[in-house]
């Protein structure tokens, strides 16, 4: 229970610096696992998904799909293992992987990366965003994220030793506020760390955020790292890669997983793409990370990322009934509910309930109702923590069934707390 337990507690967490601790330390500092009194703990997901194994609760918490994703992606990384691709792939991807990766940036973006030099096949976004934060930053230097923010940011940060620097985002639209974003550069602003869609808060970021992270990243020599995993699962609003805005390209490594569009996070399969001498730059520490992973799932989901449009919409289609079945059983049972208009989380706030801190019934809601959700106040630093004392996510990628389950079961918290 450390990880909540620093969260939660009354002891300021006091963000990434790099003093003298071990590397290990730095990182479970930079991701709120080290309590102020020592104390150990896992993810907040491994912790709500054990907690939820534990008392049978339904798990709204870690965010994995309750389905599997399509079958022909499925079939094909069958018979990959059974034609015998089954030793390692080469250090920056199999082949077909880096050029279906190419072709999907033109046909939804318009872009070319070459699929020899500007794209790199990674385990997972995770090492794509701790080989990148690793090939670029060293003690001194800045990371900017948004709070809240997700924890291997802040891991990987301090495993860096450089300082996380943080701007918020501020309900009920989760937005930063542009009149200040420029407060929070500097001259060693090394790195901006975007994630749009954003996680937790299901906040997609409009071209005027964009442009105007674009212009404060060019001032101060900043390089944009940006995370867009949840690229395709976004609610009638577009998705705008900030790459594809004027000024950004040159600066803008951007990377995706397989996990969240084609429902196979098991399989760790994630990339990333940009110039290459900033992809050479990752694949220099990607290569002594992890060297390659996964070679007969690589060659699965070159398959999937050419599948007709109609997949890719259906996908965000299934997910927007499935949010509004959740939005509306929260609503019933009570809290206040932020509309998400991407990914597969929603925020709501507990206060309406009387509850002030969703790190305390996060940890009770298993046992109250049979539900798991994760509290915000885990994915900030002190202040933040403070902002979000009341904010819960909840993860609709489940089966509409378990949905309407779990939103039944909601409805009885009013009368249990
Ligand atoms: N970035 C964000 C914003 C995420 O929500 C996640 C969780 N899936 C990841 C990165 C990690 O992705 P992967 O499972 O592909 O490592
Ligand atoms: N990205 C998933 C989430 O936000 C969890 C991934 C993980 O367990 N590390 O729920």
């Amino acid at each position: 229970m450390a990880a909540m337990a620093s969260a939660g507690s009354s002891t300021p967490f006091t963000g990434t610096s790099a003093g003298t601790q071990a590397p290990w330390k730095r990182a479970a500092v930079g991701a709120n696992l080290l309590s102020p009194s020592g104390d150990l703990g896992v993810t907040i997901f491994e912790e709500m998904t054990t907690l939820a194994v534990s008392t049978g609760a339904i798990n709204l918490g870690q965010g994995f799909p309750d389905e599997d994703g399509p079958a022909e992606i499925k079939a094909a990384a069958q018979a990959a293992i059974a034609a015998g691709a089954n030793q390692y792939a080469p250090g920056k991807g199999v082949a077909a992987l880096r050029e279906a990766v190419s072709a999907h940036q033109q046909r939804f973006y318009g872009l070319a990366p070459d699929p020899e030099n500007e794209v790199l096949v990674t385990t997972g976004a995770t090492e794509a965003i701790a080989a990148a934060l690793l090939a670029f930053v060293q003690p001194g230097d800045e990371v900017l994220t948004f709070e809240p923010f997700y924890d291997s940011y802040g891991a990987v940060i301090g495993l860096a030793g450089a300082t996380h620097v943080t701007a918020p985002l501020l309900a009920p639209d989760f937005m930063p506020d542009l009149a200040t974003l420029e407060e929070s550069f500097s001259s060693r602003t090394k790195i901006v760390l975007l994630n749009n869609p954003h996680n937790p808060t299901g906040a997609v970021f409009p071209e005027s955020v964009l442009s105007r992270i674009v212009e404060l990243a060019a001032k101060y020599g900043a390089i944009i790292l940006s995370d867009e995993v949840y690229e395709h699962l976004t609610f009638g609003v577009p998705h705008i890669p900030v790459t594809t805005l004027p000024g950004a390209a040159e600066r803008t490594i951007t990377i995706s997983s397989a996990g969240k569009t084609f429902s196979f996070t098991g399989w760790k399969i994630g990339w990333l793409s940009g110039p290459a001498d900033l992809v050479a730059s990752v694949r220099t520490v990607k290569q002594f990370l992890t060297y390659s992973s996964g070679t007969p799932f690589q060659g699965a989901i070159a398959v999937g990322l050419g599948l007709p449009d109609q997949f890719y919409t259906g996908i965000a289609e299934t997910l927007r009934h499935k949010r509004d079945i959740l939005a509306e059983g929260l609503r019933a049972a009570g809290f206040s509910v932020y509309n998400p208009s991407g990914t597969y989380f929603i925020n709501v706030d507990t206060s309406p309930l009387g509850i002030r801190d969703s790190v305390d019934l996060a940890r009770r809601l298993p046992g109250l109702v049979g539900v798991a959700a994760i509290p915000v106040p885990v994915f900030c630093h002190a202040d933040g923590a403070e902002r979000t004392r009341s904010l819960l996510r909840f993860a609709f990628c489940k089966k509409v069934d378990v949905l309407e389950e779990a939103a039944g079961r909601l409805a009885t918290l009013k009368d249990r707390l």
